[in-house]
């Protein structure tokens, strides 16, 4: 045998290595001393590591996050660490879950509270994409499902009479936010004053059309492109509460009937 070939059993592998596939700890007198596992499983378990380091990092990312909410919104927050489970996919949109993102996208990892009513607990959390959270907002299932039944029924609401209680104020200021959005989004756009018509109440939630001054309230009218990417064409647009429009927040009808199924299932609803 020769004595030049000096060989090692891997513990991890349990292959017999030549010495050199071991990492060179120490070496004095009496010998040389390796490490006990040989260099590919060093390496194999060295990207799990890192691999397992960046998904914990995120779930501490996520969890901070959380924990910040809670303390502004004044809502429970009993959650650990563990409970922020990210699973590969969006469990309502079916996309694929990227983490190691430098800014936000639609399919970044976020926290949804199920329940809105309920703060973060273990089981009313579940990792979904930033974009099915964004349509979810605080939305409960019969108001996405309104969403859904306006958004099936808009083009053939033909609404003619004009509420009184809005002076031209606020047309010119729905006209404004509108052409900036038309700019900003590069969307099309050829409505004037006479094409926006406020109706009493949201033909999505039914609730009374009002004005608030300065700021956005639930009942204040804004105009809603029916299909998004169509832009504020004639045809495509109508006014609806604030509520609405943050609730339907550019989401499609599948999309909306995803989030309902999501909800009647996490929930429990027998629907
Ligand atoms: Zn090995």
């Amino acid at each position: 045998m020769n004595k030049n070939i000096i060989t090692k059993i891997c513990v991890n592998c349990e292959k017999n290595h030549p010495i050199q596939d071991f990492i060179r700890k120490a070496s004095n007198k009496r010998g040389v001393y390796c490490s006990r596992i040989c260099i590919s499983c060093f390496l194999e378990k060295d990207r799990e590591l890192h691999k397992k380091s960046r998904i914990l990092n995120l779930s501490l990312f996520l969890y901070k996050k959380c924990k910040l909410r809670a303390i502004k919104k004044n809502i429970e927050f009993s959650i650990k660490i563990e409970d922020i489970i990210i699973p590969e996919y969006c469990p309502i949109l079916n996309i694929k879950l990227e983490g190691n993102t430098k800014c936000v996208k639609d399919n970044s990892p976020s926290v949804d509270r199920i329940d809105n009513n309920i703060g973060y607990r273990g089981d009313n959390i579940k990792i979904i994409s930033f974009r099915a959270n964004t349509i979810k907002n605080n939305g409960s299932y019969e108001e996405h499902m309104k969403v859904i039944e306006y958004m099936k029924k808009a083009k053939c609401l033909k609404l003619k009479s004009n509420n009184n209680n809005f002076n031209k104020t606020v047309f010119q200021e729905l006209l404004y936010h509108a052409r900036g959005r038309a700019k900003k989004y590069n969307l099309p756009i050829n409505i004037y004053y006479e094409d926006i018509i406020i109706p009493k109440n949201c033909p999505v939630f039914g609730i009374e059309l009002e004005r608030s001054v300065g700021h956005f309230s639930d009942c204040s009218p804004t105009l809603d492109r029916i299909v998004p990417e169509l832009g504020y064409v004639k045809e495509n647009i109508m006014i609806i509460s604030h509520k609405a429009n943050t609730i339907k927040h550019g989401g499609t009808i599948e999309e909306h009937e995803k989030i309902c199924e999501y909800i009647k299932n996490n929930l429990g609803l027998s629907i």
